[in-house]
């Protein structure tokens, strides 16, 4: 048999944004489809006209584009189908796979109360099924005409074979009153005419898959595979929601996750390789298989999510690094063209950023100048011991030919040699002195890039406060 093509749909309804387990969905879907050089559709099932917005729409479209999930068909609106979906009703109704349904909404609720007292699942029993009679004056709803016995058996990829019998299953609404289709009903007429080969989504559809199936049958056409995720839980157990964290996915670009962490990230929820962690978009493409999703639900854990950022931001290509970090800086007001190039910071501060939001944070001292020096930093690291040698270095550093790494290291250790004490002791007060605070990037890397100038500028600074401290001591 010749290998069919993969097409694969992520179908998400625009009553919400795209949060992280839709996107997880929409990544293995493309991931699938990449795998397998077939074909990623997205289709917008916006049919429920009261509760979808255009707003959800442009989350949706900007947070699939921010994460890279292109579509190679799409987005195709559903609203935009109805016709498709009247004449298949019409067709339906005259082949007497689907019929009117006249009972009200009082009946149907009543029936189902009764059923739910006497401890039965809840179904619609089916009283107009054989009726012809036209109701006048009513607006019936449309019902697929659903097999009453045999099973349904869906051999979905993650959960298994899963066996529904038919008669557990009522004759379900394609139809509104007002001539609406469903949700269910549409799926399937778009599955088929969209020649989907692979649904994979959440497995809060599996209950729904057995009468989409019947319908496909109904349709003539052959059902696709089904792969069913497992649902994202927060780490307290609880259905993943706003509690947990950043619910729309653009929310994690704003506070400077990187979308191929994001990814990353995504893929090992349900899905591993070995013991592998991080992951570039190549190698998920390469491994990814359907048939490896464990079928547990996954637990979202914040903690996880932020270090497979930081080791994105440490692999990530120079020029890129430098390109995201610019919104984050213009953001708290730095301005790049007044000090090193972004792409030297981004190389400088990589290792020790979570997000670009903080690596902007971090690299405010090589922009601009503090105000004042972290009271503990100084008082632990601007001693009068260090007066000398501190003078000392700045001396040499005014004449250093090249402000280069290797120079400055060389001056920073001869010094520190001369004065008998070690790098370190020499090193960190320099730190505090040009950063204002305890912590950054080797002392070279952080001297060059903050630029002899200003580091000149602000030993003296340290060593006035040193003296001012002395005076203050001896008073
Ligand atoms: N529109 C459905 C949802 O957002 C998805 C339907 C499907 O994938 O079949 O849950």
């Amino acid at each position: 048999m010749r290998e069919m093509t993969v097409r694969t749909r992520f179908a998400p309804s625009p009553t919400g944004v795209l949060h992280l387990g839709s996107a997880r969905t929409a990544l293995f879907c493309w991931l699938y489809a990449r795998h397998h050089q077939g074909t990623f559709i997205l289709r917008i099932e916006d049919t429920d006209r009261e509760r979808s917005t255009e707003g959800n729409v442009k989350a949706i479209l900007d947070g699939l584009q921010w994460l890279g999930l292109q579509a190679d068909e799409g987005p195709i609106f559903q609203t935009e189908r109805f016709g498709r979906y009247k004449q298949v009703i019409a067709e339906w109704l005259e082949e007497g796979k689907a019929y009117y349904c006249y009972c009200s909404k009082e009946r149907v609720d009543k029936l189902r109360a009764d059923q739910r007292v006497r401890g039965e699942k809840t179904r619609y029993d089916g009283k107009c099924r054989d009726r012809s009679d036209v109701e006048e004056g009513v607006q019936p709803v449309v019902r697929f005409r659903n097999p009453l016995d045999g099973v349904v058996t869906i051999k979905d990829q993650v959960r298994g074979t899963v066996v529904f019998q038919n008669s557990e299953l009522d004759d379900l609404i394609i139809a509104r009153s007002d001539g609406t289709p469903t949700y269910n009903f549409t799926a399937i007429i778009d599955d088929f005419d969209m020649k989907i080969t692979h649904v994979i989504r959440g497995d809060d559809h599996l209950n729904n898959t057995p009468r989409q199936m019947n319908m496909l049958t109904a349709l003539g056409a052959e059902p696709p595979v089904y792969a069913h995720l497992p649902m994202i839980l927060g780490s307290d157990g609880a259905k993943l929601s706003k509690r947990h964290g950043a619910v729309d996915i653009r929310d994690y670009r704003e506070q400077g996750y990187l979308p191929e962490a994001i990814l990353n990230y995504l893929v090992r929820l349900g899905w591993s390789h070995g013991d592998q962690e991080i992951f570039s978009i190549d190698e998920m493409i390469k491994h990814f298989d359907i048939g490896d999703v464990n079928h547990s639900a996954s637990s979202f854990n914040p903690e996880k999510l932020l270090w497979i950022n930081q080791q994105n931001i440490i692999n990530s290509p120079t020029e890129y690094l430098g390109q995201v970090l610019m919104p984050f800086l213009k953001e708290i007001g730095l301005d790049s063209s007044s000090g090193p190039t972004l792409q030297d910071v981004a190389d400088g501060f990589r290792e020790r950023a979570g997000t670009l939001r903080q690596m902007a944070q971090s690299v405010r001292y090589c922009y601009e100048d503090f105000e004042e020096i972290d009271v503990k930093a100084a008082k632990k690291n601007l001693r009068p011991v260090i007066l000398e040698p501190l003078q000392a270095i700045r001396g040499t550093f005014t004449t250093l030919p090249a402000w280069k790494r290797s120079a400055i290291a060389k001056a920073i250790e001869e010094t520190a040699v001369s004065f008998g004490i070690n790098m370190g002791k020499l090193g960190q007060p320099i730190r505090v002195a040009v950063t204002g605070g305890s912590v950054s990037p080797p002392i070279d890397v952080t001297l060059v890039l903050i630029g002899k100038d200003k580091t000149i500028a602000r030993l003296d600074s340290a060593i006035e406060f040193i003296k001012a401290r002395r005076l203050q001591a001896t008073d």
